[in-house]
């Protein structure tokens, strides 16, 4: 009869329905778990958390198995001035160590807090500047915090992230030693393969203008002559209108500052970074054209501040500077 075939459709979509929820419950609670839940529920590991990508990238290679890590500011987000929100301060409570990069990069007053009081808060940059002071580099008096950007010296963090993992995992610290031996090889192996890569482009060439002063160390490691690195001549191959942490408001002088840079260098093209808006490069852009200085931005952005998105390439620390020598020569060639 209809009317029963009617009843029977309905419990048959009634039944179908409860299926798709159960279904997609299933699927909620196994496989969307956030980052922060998976970090959170595994059990028997170290939990680390990391500010920056670059830094978790370091850590996962020499903790393995033996940790689940974190980072604390993904994608896109500008380090710089980061602050901590919703459910960031449960990640510093569970998390066993920290890793910061420190030097001022992380200079939000919330997240600053936190890395003060954590127990177990290693700053890279901190223990690179105790150990290797000539190595870090200053601008306008500042220390310049992106040290990450010349893999010899990020290297430097690897001794350090084995000492700290294996101070609250005593059991692992061999195999944290072997780890960090093995990647330091590999760093040093992609250092000198960059090195190549972009010293094989004429000298007069090798002028590099960015957003913010984000690649003072990648153009002294990579892009200067030996002669100008020893006597500092190398500071003229990157300049930047934006300081030390990318800025809102530009000023007149910095904008002029690098139009007269461009036109001294004979500079036509500048690079934009991933996660830096382009409008003060836009400005110089137009600037320079109203004096009849035609300069162009650079199709291909730079990683800089933060590494590319999943399935880019650069979404790993080696990647990511081998993608910025990449576009580069390039763009060079
Ligand atoms: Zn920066």
């Amino acid at each position: 009869m209809p009317h029963h075939v009617g009843e029977n459709e309905a419990m048959k979509f009634l039944s179908i329905c409860i299926l798709c929820v159960l279904t997609l419950w299933g699927c909620r609670s196994q496989g969307t778990l956030t980052p922060f839940e998976e970090w959170e529920q595994e059990k028997g590991k170290i939990r680390v958390l990391s500010t920056t990508a670059m830094i978790e990238d370091l850590v996962k290679k020499v903790g393995g198995e033996r940790i689940s890590s974190l980072t604390l500011i993904v994608g896109e987000i500008d380090p710089h001035s980061y602050e901590l929100v919703k459910g960031d301060n449960e990640k510093f409570n569970l998390a066993q160590v920290v890793f910061y990069n420190g030097l001022g990069l992380e200079h939000g007053a919330s997240l600053r807090c936190q890395l003060k009081e954590h127990k177990v808060a290693v700053s890279l940059g901190e223990l690179l500047l105790k150990k290797d002071p000539e190595h870090i580099l200053y601008t306008d008096n500042q220390v310049d915090p992106h040290i990450w950007m010349d893999i010899s010296l990020w290297k430097e963090g690897i001794d350090p992230i084995v000492e700290a993992l294996a101070s609250v995992d005593p059991d692992g610290a061999s195999f944290y030693v072997s780890n960090g031996e093995r990647l330091k090889q590999e760093m040093q192996q992609e250092h000198e393969h960059i090195y190549q890569k972009l010293q094989s482009i004429p000298q007069e060439k090798r002028y590099i203008v960015t957003s913010h002063d984000a690649f003072n160390y990648f153009t002294r490691a990579y892009l200067a002559t030996p002669e100008e690195v020893k006597n500092g001549g190398w500071q003229k191959r990157f300049d930047a209108p934006e300081g030390l942490a990318p800025e809102g408001q530009l000023s007149v002088s910095h904008i002029q500052k690098v139009i007269a840079h461009l036109m001294r260098y004979d500079i036509h093209r500048v690079f934009p970074e991933s996660n830096v808006s382009q409008d003060s490069l836009k400005k110089v852009v137009d600037a320079c054209r109203q004096k009849g200085f035609k300069v162009t931005i650079e199709k291909e952005g730079l990683y800089g501040d933060s590494m590319g998105p999943a399935g880019s390439g650069a979404e790993t620390y080696l990647g990511m500077i081998n993608h910025d020598a990449s576009v580069l020569k390039r763009s060079w060639e």
